[in-house]
């Protein structure tokens, strides 16, 4: 009984369908001389959604190879995915789960919103913390950014943000009084991290920001991902971060550095292989007031933005290291940079002070790199 029920379906819907086909036919026969009538369509079936239809995709092929790259944002900024292999649907199926791993990461670390990074910042005074493996493990790399930097770099500057908002409507100056107010609060090393325990504890009306390390860890995450599905040659990109994997067809992947005073044009291109590539500048988020610019890295001994690069580049091999060094530079400016920066292992460095001159490490001497930034 079924089967006759479904048999007669079938029959009825070869008849519907025929039908349909003749009036197709008719239809395409009157297009040239009349406007076609208006056919109803049946509802389409939903498209299955694409949690990454926010990014743009492109292939380049040499041969067999080909070069998937995925355009988006992230961590709010730009964001660009490359990945060679041969099959796209394999390499976008990477680049989906290299482009979850940045999203999550985003939402461990953000402070525009609840994290886990803004609950800690909710219990300080209150103790050690627990928190997870990998919150305690940035802030402990946060920390000796700190310490190697002499407090150029300090995750706890964040009650100085507040005072120099740069993205304000109408932005205003703060006084030395509130400057010096927030500065009470601010000292890396009163954060103390138990790598054991996984436990942080910092006095009470402190708070942290992670903006300056945050993406270098993402990008190291990122490219863990890479390593884990297998691939070779891959680049990781998120504003001026980046790391890359192996060689884009064979050759060196190079990365761009920004003229810091025309962002739209580039002043160096780096060949790197293997390496880490992490820009930090105050051409990034500002404001000029009276003709002074006032952007978004802070120097904590001041609690003003700082003056000491206008861009710093920073080479090694981890991300987020790197990502914390860089920021410092731009505190510390190129010479108390560079002497830091010449006694860390694998880590070289193009600093470009105030007046423009550009500061090469002594690994990068050789380097195609213009000795001023116009
Ligand atoms: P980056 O682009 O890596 O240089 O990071 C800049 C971001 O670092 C800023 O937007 C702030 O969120 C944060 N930041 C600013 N000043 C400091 C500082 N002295 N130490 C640590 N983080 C900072
Ligand atoms: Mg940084």
């Amino acid at each position: 009984m079924i089967q006759n029920t479904c048999a007669a379906q079938v029959v009825r819907s070869r008849v519907l369908l025929s039908a349909f086909a003749i009036l197709m036919a008719c239809n395409a026969a009157r297009l040239a001389d009349s406007p076609p009538a208006q056919i109803p369509v049946p509802n389409p079936a939903p498209l299955p959604v694409d949690k990454h239809g926010d990014v743009t995709r492109t292939t380049t092929a040499k041969g067999t190879d080909r070069l998937r790259e995925w355009r988006g944002g992230v961590m709010g900024t730009s964001l660009q995915l490359e990945v060679l292999g041969t099959d796209v649907a394999e390499l976008d199926r990477v680049l989906g789960l290299v482009l979850d791993e940045l999203r999550r990461v985003e939402d461990v670390f953000t402070v525009w919103r609840e994290s886990e990074l803004t609950r800690l910042n909710d219990r300080a005074g209150q103790g050690p913390i627990p928190v997870s493996r990998e919150l305690a493990l940035v802030l402990a790399t946060s920390i000796e950014c700190g310490r190697v930097t002499r407090g150029a770099f300090d995750v706890s500057y964040f009650p100085l943000r507040s005072l120099w908002n740069y993205q304000a409507e109408h932005p205003t100056l703060p006084t030395q009084a509130e400057i010096d107010a927030a500065l009470a609060f601010v000292d890396w090393s009163r954060i103390e991290v138990d790598l054991e325990k996984n436990t942080v504890a910092m006095p009470a009306g402190f708070s942290i920001d992670l903006g300056g390390i945050a993406k270098g860890y993402g990008i190291d995450r990122a490219m863990s991902v890479m390593l884990e599905q297998g691939v070779k040659n891959g680049l990781v990109q998120a504003g001026g971060d980046t790391k890359a994997l192996g060689r884009k067809f064979g050759e060196s992947w190079q990365i761009a550095i920004k003229n810091p005073r025309h962002p739209g044009e580039l002043f160096a291109v780096l060949p790197v292989v293997n390496q880490c590539v992490q820009t930090s500048g105050d051409y990034e988020r500002f404001v000029e007031i009276d003709g002074q610019r006032y952007h978004h890295i802070i120097d904590p001994r001041t609690g003003r933005p700082s003056q000491g690069c206008m861009s710093a580049t920073v080479i090694g091999p981890e991300a987020t290291f790197a990502d914390g060094i860089a920021t410092a530079m731009c505190v510390l400016g190129p010479q108390a940079g560079m002497e830091i920066i010449e006694q860390l292992d694998r880590v070289e460095a193009v600093l470009v002070g105030m007046d423009g001159e550009v500061h090469l490490s002594s690994g990068l001497k050789k380097a195609a790199i213009p000795s001023k930034v116009r």
